[in-house]
């Protein structure tokens, strides 16, 4: 076994590497980006090495500074984690021939799986079933529409070297065909350096089914079932679970020994997972094979109990694989959620800021959190907006479902965005719970998972302004001790001075609508009126941000996080957000990125798709910004005229900065 190794990735990843290396006696490598100088699995390995600045391009995918980095530090082995390096067939071959150990499949296994066009090429030699579709090598635009025609819309288009859901296009009617494929190029040449495409048969209400496939080097092939990632939201994964909702045992081994049978064609080792979009009716087809661990890998252990990550370090040492087939079987069942850093209700935009508050539910048997973050890190524009993983297992879907439920609603995120309201709600949602499952779940579930912004009720309005009360109280206690008079009046916070009544407003905005509080002081309480009804509230601040508080004959624990004029509120597994209103400091909300015409999120200019000078109407595409992992169409907010852009297409853009000059007409 090795005594060191490096691991060449970052974020959860990274420290779900560290966690098993560490616990078999294995030495840890981190490296890191100058963004990434604290981060977690910086401060969890055992030594560290600095690639470059924050792009990936520049430290992340170097291969050669990795190299270099093992040579430094005397790492035997490199684990690539999923993403950046991972399915990089020249890294894998320049590791072997520097002499060192790269924990994933043959460069040649790599290869052959590395373009979805060449690998179906290859299944339908193994007899694996394939997606009905186009995947040959002629590319001409005109060829391609007729092989659509052929197939019968709707169909997809697809990046050959596409992945994470990026470089896929649906087009439904054939005049739709040439600007998806043009659209669809751009991505995939953007993204992926290579704008070869495939086109694939559209199932309709399919359900994403995936077989966890392990090699060694001895000739053992094995399959550790079965994941359901049908959950998902512009092709990404949301949610997965192990075993699939309605897996007959008959099935389940057909799509094993498929899976088993893909991988042996390629001469597979190591971790591995082979995708398959099934019908409802349970026949399924090969849609790619991932040639690495996988996100969703955690599912597979929580029912295996086992540890996949040691099986990888196992066989890239040269032992056999842990298990025989017959000895694998499942117990319980599990469900990830991915938390991200994201709007749902904004088409799921990431999101950037600093973790202020980042408390996960507490980890048991049931309940386990990957993570690459701290409270107080931040998430950055340069990589994945993904917090955490959040993990759980039980006997049963139910008895899982329900302690999803909870510790969804133990989360508690502060200072920017996340997507846990919309993960509560996904769970809640009684389509899932019924395991009524296929990829267009969150589509036809959107009324139930997007309602429209309800006031934030009472309790939580009331708790906001106990917070604001209790926090004066706090900061007032705090000067008094270093004034030398903790006796001055001026310091204390019972209202007395704010006018004679000892009466006074506290106000917040929801949303749009302005929510005042009438407080008089009672001496220890407060008489609180709002929303017409007055309550006697009174609290006292527990360590933190939590507190506990009384409304009239209700105790409650809450917890409320302060950043600027933000208000977090945490009550009772639900979050809500407010602005605290300082009539003395009121800014004009107004503009900040209400004409469109800014970028939401630093980003690249990817294509402008009209010309200065031109009149356009409202809702014209102007450009297209391509943030994180999406492109994003920028339209022209009224009719009007397009004045000029500020940006060449290929130009980075910084946050906010003004992306074109637009009058409208008067
Ligand atoms: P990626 O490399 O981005 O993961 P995949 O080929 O695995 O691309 O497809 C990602 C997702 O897109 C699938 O999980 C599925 O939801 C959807 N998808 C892919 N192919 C089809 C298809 N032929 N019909 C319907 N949906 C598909
Ligand atoms: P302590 O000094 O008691 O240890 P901390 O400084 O750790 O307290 O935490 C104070 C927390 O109180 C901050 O995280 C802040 O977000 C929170 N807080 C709650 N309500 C308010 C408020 N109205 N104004 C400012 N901070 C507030
Ligand atoms: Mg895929």
């Amino acid at each position: 076994m090795f005594t060191k190794i490096l691991i060449a990735n970052r974020g959860e990843i990274a420290c779900r590497v560290i966690k098993t290396a560490r616990r078999m006696g294995i030495r840890t490598v981190a490296v890191y980006s100058e963004a990434d100088a604290n981060a977690r699995h910086v401060r969890l390995a055992d030594e560290a090495v600095l690639l470059g600045p924050a792009a990936a391009r520049e430290s992340y995918l170097v291969a050669d500074k990795i190299i270099e980095a093992c040579q430094r530090t005397g790492a035997q082995a490199v684990h690539p984690g999923y993403g950046f390096l991972s399915e990089n067939e020249e890294f894998a071959e320049a590791l072997t021939q520097a002499g060192l150990v790269f924990i994933g499949p043959p460069a040649s296994a790599i290869r052959a799986m590395g373009s979805k066009s060449e690998a179906k090429k290859l299944m339908g030699t193994a007899k694996v079933p394939l997606t009905p579709g186009y995947h040959g090598d002629d590319q001409r635009p005109t060829l391609l529409h007729a092989e659509a025609e052929k197939i019968g819309y709707p169909v997809l288009i697809k990046a050959a070297a596409g992945g994470g859901g990026k470089g896929m296009r649906l087009v439904e009617k054939s005049e739709d065909f040439p600007d998806a494929l043009a659209s669809c190029k751009r991505e995939a040449l953007s993204s992926f350096g290579d704008d070869h495409v495939l086109i694939e048969k559209y199932i309709t209400k399919p359900r994403h089914v995936e077989i966890q496939v392990f090699a060694d080097t001895l000739g053992n092939c094995v399959y550790l079932f079965e994941r359901d990632c049908s959950v998902q939201r512009r092709h990404q994964k949301v949610l997965e679970e192990a075993p699939a909702p309605g897996m007959t045992e008959a099935r389940r081994r057909e799509m094993g020994e498929a899976a088993v049978a893909a991988a042996k064609a390629v001469g597979y080792v190591g971790a591995g997972t082979v995708e398959f979009i099934a019908n409802q009716d349970g026949s399924f087809f090969f849609m790619e094979m991932n040639t690495r661990l996988q996100v969703e890998h955690p599912v597979t252990e929580m029912i295996t109990g086992q540890d996949l990550v040691e099986w990888q370090l196992r066989v890239a040492a040269g032992q056999p694989l842990p298990l025989r087939q017959e000895q694998l079987e499942i117990r319980g069942h599990a469900l990830e959620a991915r938390i991200y850093a994201e709007d749902a209700n904004k088409g799921f935009l990431p999101a950037t800021g600093k973790l202020v508050r980042l408390v996960p539910p507490a980890e048991s048997i049931n309940v386990r959190v990957d993570t690459g973050v701290e409270e107080g890190d931040e998430i950055t524009p340069f990589y994945d907006p993904m917090i955490a993983k959040l993990i759980v297992w039980d006997e049963t879907r139910d008895g899982a479902l329900a302690r999803m439920r909870k510790a969804l609603a133990d989360y508690r995120v502060a200072g920017l965005t996340t997507n846990i309201d919309f993960l509560s709600r996904l769970v809640a949602c009684p389509a899932f719970g019924k395991a009524d499952l296929d990829t267009g779940l969150i589509e036809r579930q959107k009324d139930f998972l997007f309602p429209a912004a309800q006031p934030v009720p009472r309790d939580a309005l009331l708790v906001a302004t106990v917070g604001e009360l209790l926090w004066e109280q706090h900061a007032a206690k705090q000067a008094a001790q270093h004034s030398g008079d903790p006796f001055s009046p001026w310091h204390a916070r019972d209202g007395w001075r704010m006018n004679l009544s000892a009466a006074r407003t506290i106000s917040f905005m929801d949303g749009e609508t302005l929510v005042e509080a009438r407080v008089r002081y009672l001496g220890e309480r407060w008489e609180i009126s709002l929303g017409g009804e007055t309550t006697v509230a009174s609290g006292r601040k527990l360590e933190g941000d939590r507190f506990a508080v009384e409304l009239d004959d209700r105790r409650l624990i809450a917890s409320v996080v302060a950043v600027d004029d933000k208000r977090t509120v945490f009550l009772q597994g639900s979050t809500y957000s407010l602005l605290r209103d300082d009539p003395l400091h009121r800014v004009d909300a107004g503009d900040s990125h209400g004409g469109g015409l800014t970028a939401p999120m630093p980003g690249k200019v990817v294509a402008l798709l009209a010309q200065p000078g031109q009149k356009v109407e409202k809702g014209t595409p102007l450009l297209i910004l391509e943030a994180m992992k999406m492109e994003h169409t920028i339209t022209a907010p009224a009719a009007g005229t397009l004045k000029a852009f500020c940006y060449a297409a290929g130009e980075q853009v910084t946050d906010g900065a003004a992306l074109v000059e637009f009058e409208g007409d008067a």
